[in-house]
């Protein structure tokens, strides 16, 4: 494996910070709003080929919805109707409070694209989940079913689970099948092109893996394939918290953008929508604030420069040992012993990057006992060398293990 890491030239980065400016403080708040927040509403793209309009901004609803309810209803007045659950999301409070609001307002219902999840692999347990999800939701039916982090889409995306989403299709249950991916999702988007029966996939995809030569191929498989794209994690958190923002490329990027008036986070949301083939971006807006600033990016649709995008280039550079790309197939794969060494990244950003650390404890916690106990004993030498991004494995999952247990 190549271990020689592209980085920055010192040469072109300080041209780039002087043309950002480090005196040019122009804040973000002073651009002009192109849209009234009254009226906005966020365009829609083609869902694949399946015939289904999607708006391009989805409600990742990671949070309590029961208690954000006004936040529900504000989303569909600004046409942010593609809502994204799990039966898990808040330990089951996303979809009761998604039911909640259902309840109240049915005539809502036929407008949102409601999409959950299960992590369930046997026929059995994905009925029983999606019967629980359709009781917690109050609904009859989910627009989009998936089957949950799936991350070896050969050993997962059985010919029964083929078999089980037809039948739910059948019986009017659900409309679509598809399924999330956060890990190995390059291989896992490329085995979907090839199989004929997934309609959508939620993956990660972002400025800092979207340039990539795998997954450019992988997005265009599916893109022809007619299966409807969702990005997640657009933000390319990191593992390590907010680092990227302290390095002199990720204050280079935030200043050129706030100069732009745009925040760093809308922008990154501009250069997944700049790919077309990508049907909507999945955001967890738990807040009004954050529903608000999406929406408006969403709808502004500024167009990013090549020279933007270049900043976003050069910080993805600079920070690549600061983000797990997800492909666990090269550091599980080279460890003796199976350690989800992917996970606990996640559980780590989770905490880190979206000051989450009660939802990173509980996934943490629900790695099983034997493994958790031993993570500090493993020797993670060859999964150190096979990491692409340099990630420094052994170091991080003795943190996880010092801030999570
Ligand atoms: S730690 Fe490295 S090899 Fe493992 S998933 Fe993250 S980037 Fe890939």
């Amino acid at each position: 494996m190549n271990k020689e890491k592209s980085g920055i030239k010192r040469r072109t980065f300080i041209k780039m910070l002087g043309a950002a400016g480090v005196g040019s403080v122009a804040s973000a708040l002073n651009r002009p709003v192109v849209t009234d927040a009254a009226v906005m509403q966020v365009d829609t793209r083609s869902f694949g080929s399946t015939g289904v309009q999607v708006p391009i901004l989805s409600l990742g609803t990671m949070f309590d919805t029961g208690a954000n309810q006004l936040l529900l209803r504000q989303a569909v007045k600004w046409g942010v109707t593609y809502w994204d659950t799990a039966q898990y999301y808040n330990r089951w409070g996303s979809e009761l409070g998604i039911g909640k609001y259902l309840a109240k307002f049915p005539e809502d219902r036929k407008k949102i694209f409601l999409v959950t999840k299960s992590s369930r692999r046997d026929p059995g347990g994905l009925t029983d989940e999606l019967n629980d999800s359709l009781d917690n939701l109050k609904t009859d039916y989910v627009d989009l079913f998936f089957a949950h982090g799936v991350s070896n889409a050969r050993n997962e995306l059985t010919t029964e689970i083929k078999a089980w989403a037809e039948k739910m299709k059948s019986k009017g249950k659900i409309r679509l099948f598809g399924f999330s991916t956060h890990s190995n999702m390059e291989r896992c988007l490329s085995h979907a092109a090839t199989l004929g029966w997934i309609d959508g996939i939620m993956t990660t995809y972002n400025y800092k893996v979207m340039t990539t030569d795998k997954m450019k191929r992988a997005i265009d498989l599916c893109h022809k394939a007619g299966i409807g794209l969702t990005a997640m994690k657009t933000q390319a958190s990191s593992s390590w918290g907010s680092t990227g923002t302290q390095t002199p490329e990720g204050m280079a990027l935030t200043q050129r953008f706030i100069d732009k008036g745009l925040t760093k986070e809308q922008a990154s949301l501009l250069a997944v929508w700049s790919d077309e083939r990508i049907a909507a971006i999945c955001s967890q807006m738990n807040t009004m604030t954050i529903l608000k600033a999406n929406t408006q990016a969403a709808v502004d649709q500024e167009r990013l420069t090549a020279s933007d995008q270049r900043y976003f280039e050069v910080e993805a550079q600079a920070t690549a040992a600061n983000y797990c790309a997800g492909c666990t197939a090269t550091c599980q794969g080279a460890l003796s012993e199976a350690v989800p060494v992917g996970r606990i990244m996640r559980c780590l950003m989770y905490s880190r990057s979206y000051s989450d650390h009660y939802r990173a404890q509980v996934e943490f916690r629900d790695i099983p006992g034997s493994v958790r106990d031993r993570l500090t004993a493993f020797d993670y030498s060859k999964a150190e060398y096979s990491c692409p991004q340099n990630m420094p494995i052994g170091r991080l999952m003795a943190e996880a293990v010092a801030e999570l247990s």
